[in-house]
C-alpha cells in the first residue's frame, strides 16, 4: 500500500491539527511497552502506526519504556522488545528513552499538585479504596483522610519516600471529585508503595506512579504531539487531561484506536507468559506463539507483518481479525521471493527399474518462476528417488490421478514414470515401487512426450540430504480461545496437534547448505524457513512457515506440453 493512500481517522485528527498549527507543525509519536513480557502481533500494529505516522509527516517517532512497576519488569524483556522494533522496522530517536529516568520529575510534579491541594496522603487500604470508590450507578464516598492539610501531606509524601511505610499502607491520591460520572476520576491513585528492586533504579525508590499519573507526563516530557494508545484509555483520556492542565505544563493529545484482536490466537501479556512458564510452547520464542520473535524464528518476514498491519488499518471500534488474512500476507510476500525447492516429508523408495545404474544426471530446475533473476540450479537425477507416500496409492481412489499401478506420473523437471511393481515386506508395508521410465519425455525437450495428469515432487535417492522438519499449526482449536467451558480457561482449548515433528524428511542436497533464517518454497508443500537456532550446515531443521494454496494447480497448468 502507497503511503498516499493512507487514510484513516488519526490521520484526519493529525491533519486538522497541522492545518490549526496546534502543535508547531510538529507530529511526534511514541511507543510505549512496558518491559513485562515480549512484543506480539498487536505491538507490531502499534508500531507500525506509529512510526509509519512519524515517517510520513517527516516527524518523529521515541521508544519508550514503560517502566513504571518493578514487579513484573525485567531486562531480558528490554533487550528483546529493543531487537523486535528494530526488525519490524521501527527506527526510533537514537536515545531509548525510560519512564524511569523521570521519577524525579515525577516527584517534584506530584509536590507540585499537593501544594495546590490536589493531591493528598490517604491511608485507606486497597479493599477500602475499592469499597470507597463507588460504582457506575452509585457515587463514590470521600476518604476520611481527604481533606488533610498541604503541610500534613507534603510531609507523609516525603516519608513514603523515605522509606517510612510498609507495602499497601499508604497511597498519594488525586483529589478530584468521588462524584464523578466517570470512576477513573474519583481520587485516582498517583503512587502507591512497593518495596521493590527496579531493574534500572535498583533500591532508590519504594514508591511508584501508576500508569494514569505517569503516562502524560512522560509524554509532555518528551514532547510527543499524538499519544496514540488503545480503546481501553479512552475513559481515562479526561484524567490524562486533568493532571497536565492541573500542571500547567505541555499537553500532548491523547487518541484512542481499536486493539488488534486474531481469531485463533491469545495477545494478552498475561496469557503469553502463562504459555511460556507453564512450559505449553518452547519459549517466547516458539514458532507457534504470536510474538515477533515467534513470527521471526518461524519464518515471517518484517514486510509481510507491515502489509497486513496496513490492511487491517486502524479503527475505532473492536474487531477480530483472521487470522488467514495473515498467512495470505506472507504466502503473498514468499511467493514473490522464496526459492523453490524438493522437499519430501514422508519419503518412499521408487526404483526406476530401466535407468542405468551409477547414471546421475544433471536437470535444470528453474528457482523461482515469480523472480526471473533467481535463474536455475541443477538437480541430480538417479535410479533411486524418493517420493512422497502419499503420492502413490495401491487402490486408487476415484479421481486420484498420481502413481498407482500401471498408472504413469510426471516427475516434476525430470520425467514420466510408470508403476509396474510394488514391492512389500511381510506385514504388508511398502517397501519400493518400481517404476520404469520413457526416456523421450525429458521435462523441456521440445517433444516431452505424452499428457499425463498429475506432476509429482521427488529427491534423489543417493544425493538426498536428511532433515528434520517441524509442521505447525495454530496453536488453539478455537477462534475465541477465551471462549471456555464453565470452570476451565484458554488452555483448555489448545491444540494437541500444533506441533508435528518429521525427522526422516529427505532434501534436494541444495537444501543441506540452508542458511538458518533462509526461507524456501517446497514444491506443492509450503513455505518453510531454516529454524535460526538449530539448523547447522549439512544437518538442516526446517520450520512449516505456511502451507500453500492452489499454487499447485497452476503450475500443473504450465506444465503441461
Ligand atoms: P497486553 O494487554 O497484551 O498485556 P499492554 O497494552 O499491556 O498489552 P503495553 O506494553 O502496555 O502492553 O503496550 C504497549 C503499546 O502497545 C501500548 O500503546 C498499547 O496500547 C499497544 N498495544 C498493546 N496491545 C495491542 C494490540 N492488541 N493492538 C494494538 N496495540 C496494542
Ligand atoms: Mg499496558
Amino acid at each position: 500500500m502507497s503511503e498516499q493512500e493512507k487514510s484513516d481517522f488519526i490521520r484526519e485528527i493529525i491533519n486538522e491539527d497541522l492545518k490549526t498549527n496546534k502543535f508547531n507543525g510538529r507530529v511526534h509519536t511514541r511507543f510505549p511497552p512496558e518491559p513485562n513480557g515480549y512484543l506480539h502481533i498487536g505491538h507490531a500494529k502499534s508500531i507500525n502506526l506509529n512510526y509509519g505516522i512519524a515517517q510520513e509527516y517527516g516527524g518523529k517517532f521515541n521508544l519508550r519504556f514503560d517502566d513504571t512497576n518493578p514487579e513484573k519488569e525485567e531486562q531480558e524483556y528490554v533487550d528483546s522488545i529493543i531487537e523486535d522494533v528494530k526488525w519490524i522496522g521501527g527506527k526510533f530517536e537514537e536515545k531509548i528513552l525510560f519512564a524511569s529516568d523521570y521519577f524525579e520529575t515525577m516527584y517534584e510534579y506530584a509536590v507540585r499538585l499537593i501544594t495546590k491541594g490536589k493531591a493528598y496522603v490517604c491511608d485507606l487500604s486497597g479493599d477500602q479504596i475499592r469499597e470507597y470508590r463507588g460504582t457506575l450507578t452509585e457515587p463514590g464516598k470521600e476518604s476520611p483522610y481527604r481533606n488533610r492539610t498541604v503541610e500534613e501531606n507534603l510531609d507523609l509524601f516525603q516519608r513514603m519516600r523515605s522509606g517510612e511505610f510498609a507495602n499497601g499502607l499508604k497511597t498519594l491520591r488525586a483529589k478530584i471529585d468521588m462524584a464523578s460520572p466517570n470512576i477513573n476520576l474519583r481520587d485516582p491513585i498517583m503512587y502507591r508503595i512497593i518495596h521493590e528492586e527496579h531493574h534500572r533504579q535498583g533500591k532508590q525508590w519504594c514508591i511508584y506512579p501508576t500508569y494514569d499519573w505517569a503516562h502524560g507526563i512522560e509524554d509532555s516530557l518528551e514532547g510527543i504531539t499524538h499519544s496514540i494508545c488503545t480503546l481501553e484509555f479512552e475513559n481515562h483520556r479526561p484524567l490524562y487531561d486533568w493532571f497536565l492542565e492541573e500542571l500547567e505544563v505541555y499537553h500532548p493529545r491523547q487518541i484512542e484506536f481499536a486493539r488488534l484482536n486474531l481469531s485463533y490466537t491469545v495477545l494478552s501479556k498475561r496469557k503469553l507468559l502463562k504459555l511460556v512458564s507453564e512450559k505449553h510452547v518452547a519459549g517466547w520464542d516458539d514458532p507457534r506463539m504470536p510474538t515477533i520473535a515467534g513470527y521471526r524464528r518461524r519464518g515471517y518476514t518484517p514486510e509481510a507483518i507491515k502489509n497486513f498491519c496496513d490492511i487491517i488499518s486502524v479503527a475505532k471500534r473492536d474487531s477480530v481479525i483472521d487470522v488467514a488474512l495473515m498467512e495470505f500476507s506472507i504466502r503473498e510476500d514468499l511467493n514473490k521471493r522464496a526459492r523453490r525447492a524438493m522437499a519430501v516429508l514422508h519419503p518412499v523408495k521408487v526404483v526406476i527399474t530401466n535407468y542405468p545404474e551409477n547414471k546421475t544426471e544433471e536437470l535444470s530446475a528453474v528457482n523461482n518462476p515469480e523472480d526471473e533473476a533467481a535463474g536455475t540450479r541443477m538437480l541430480p537425477f538417479s535410479r533411486e528417488i524418493f517420493i512422497e507416500q502419499d503420492d502413490f496409492r495401491e487402490v486408487p481412489p476415484p479421481k486420484y490421478f498420481r502413481l498407482s499401478p500401471g498408472k504413469e506420473v510426471r516427475l516434476r523437471y525430470a520425467y514420466i514414470i510408470k508403476c509396474e511393481k510394488v514391492i512389500k515386506d511381510e506385514a504388508g508395508n511398502i517397501l519400493e515401487i518400481h517404476c520404469t521410465y520413457d526416456a523421450e519425455t525429458k521435462s523441456g525437450m521440445a517433444n516431452a512426450g505424452r499428457k499425463v495428469k498429475a506432476t509429482i515432487h521427488w529427491v534423489s535417492a543417493p544425493h538426498a540430504v536428511n532433515a528434520e522438519v517441524r509442521l505447525y499449526d495454530r496453536l488453539f482449536l478455537k477462534e475465541n480461545p477465551d471462549e471456555a467451558e464453565e470452570g476451565k480457561d484458554f488452555l483448555s482449548n489448545l491444540n494437541p496437534h500444533s506441533l508435528e515433528v518429521l525427522n526422516s524428511c529427505k532434501v534436494e542436497p541444495m537444501l543441506g547448505s540452508a542458511k538458518a533464517g533462509e526461507r524456501f518454497q517446497f514444491e506443492r508443500l509450503g513455505y518453510f524457513c531454516a529454524d535460526a537456532k538449530e539448523t547447522k550446515e549439512g544437518a538442516p531443521v526446517f520450520n512449516r512457515i505456511v502451507t500453500l494454496k492452489d499454487s499447485w494447480a497452476k503450475i500443473e497448468q504450465k506444465e503441461k506440453p
